[in-house]
């Protein structure tokens, strides 16, 4: 595609790891092994750097109330849920999180980056407005999105939920709203039983929000078969502004909370469509925002997979069919047109 840039820029920044949580699934060591792959491929050399940065109150009050935000601010260490733990750097940590995920979009609408990958924690999808849960404190993507209709005037963002959960919060942050598309792909039944075929979205947002819950056990195939027959043709008519993705890579098929089978290069071909529509669509401004994942092997190697696409060092397999099927399609009009010289071609 003539004049798109394909300019990655990659946010990594240690003091994510700042966010203790013992022994818990969701640990500083999911990013710790994806910066330590982000330096043995050299990934830095070929990407632009994005700057993380704590996010004001009012920043985050964009999708936050400011009474959750206080209390956040006061309680120190404990537990939000019984699945979510703050340490005492927690509150500032998720700051960061947030406000590295504002320069991510920033950077892109700057025009320095046309491809921005937050690789943050503590993740976001699961936070309500009004309160955290699922390891979430902060909902990172829906703040961004605020952020994008607030501080750039885009009344078109599309939000692509590829992670094994249904994000929860952030489908309940635009459910009546139009100017932000939300659609997901998770496992069913599962945490957090959000995310049925039926939430199509109320009001002026009624179509606007998209969920496929689906059994477990589906691998690259019914994925894919998602992208192609229901989200891209979706995201082409809607035509967005900016395409953000909720990427979450507890759908591989070795991650312990997941049953799905995604393969690493299942999460490079679902980045390569994205990044195909945003090529068409918004001059490939594109942002992947970190959530779930928690095989370390699996994260590292996914992550991986998805930015050596990202950075077109590797060609689909799949653009590799596409050249075949031209070929079939000129071989099937060569056979039409000698078939009267050569009987039973
Ligand atoms: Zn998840």
């Amino acid at each position: 595609m003539g004049g798109i840039s394909s300019k990655c820029g990659i946010l990594a920044d240690g003091r994510y790891l700042d966010h203790e949580t013992g022994p818990h699934v969701e640990t500083p060591q999911r990013l710790k092994v994806i910066y330590e792959m982000l330096q043995s491929e050299k990934i830095h050399e070929r990407t632009a750097s994005i700057a993380a940065r704590y996010a004001s109150e009012e920043e985050i009050a964009l999708n936050h109330t400011t009474s959750y935000i206080q209390q956040l601010k006061n309680m120190g260490a404990g537990y939000l849920d019984a699945d979510t733990i703050l340490s005492e750097k927690s509150y500032d940590v998720a700051r960061l999180a947030v406000g590295g995920c504002l320069n991510v979009v920033d950077d892109i609408m700057a025009g320095k980056i046309s491809r921005g990958f937050a690789f943050v924690r503590p993740p976001g999808h699961h936070a309500e407005r009004d309160r955290g849960m699922g390891f979430c404190l902060f909902n990172n993507i829906a703040v961004a999105a605020r952020h994008l209709i607030k501080k750039h005037s885009l009344n078109k963002i599309a939000i692509l939920d590829w992670d094994l959960h249904h994000g929860n919060g952030t489908q309940h942050a635009f459910y009546a709203e139009k100017e932000v598309l939300y659609m997901s792909i998770h496992q069913c039944p599962c945490y957090p039983g959000t995310g049925q075929l039926e939430e199509i979205g109320e009001e002026e947002g009624e179509g606007f929000n998209v969920n496929l819950p689906i059994p477990a056990g589906v691998g690259d195939e019914g994925y894919i078969e998602a992208f192609d027959k229901l989200f891209l043709p979706i995201l082409e008519k809607y035509s967005p502004h900016i395409i953000l993705v909720s990427a979450g890579f507890d759908t591989h098929y070795d991650d312990p909370l997941g049953g799905m089978k995604v393969t690493a290069e299942g999460f490079a071909e679902m980045g390569q469509a994205l990044i195909n529509i945003a090529n068409q669509n918004c001059n490939g401004k594109i942002a992947f925002f970190l959530e779930g994942g928690y095989s370390l092997s699996a994260l590292s190697e996914s992550v991986k997979e998805l930015l050596l696409r990202a950075l077109e060092e590797k060609k689909s397999p799949l653009e590799e069919k596409a050249h075949l099927s031209n070929i079939v399609h000129l071989i099937e009009k060569a056979k039409n047109l000698h078939s009267k010289f050569w009987r039973d071609l």
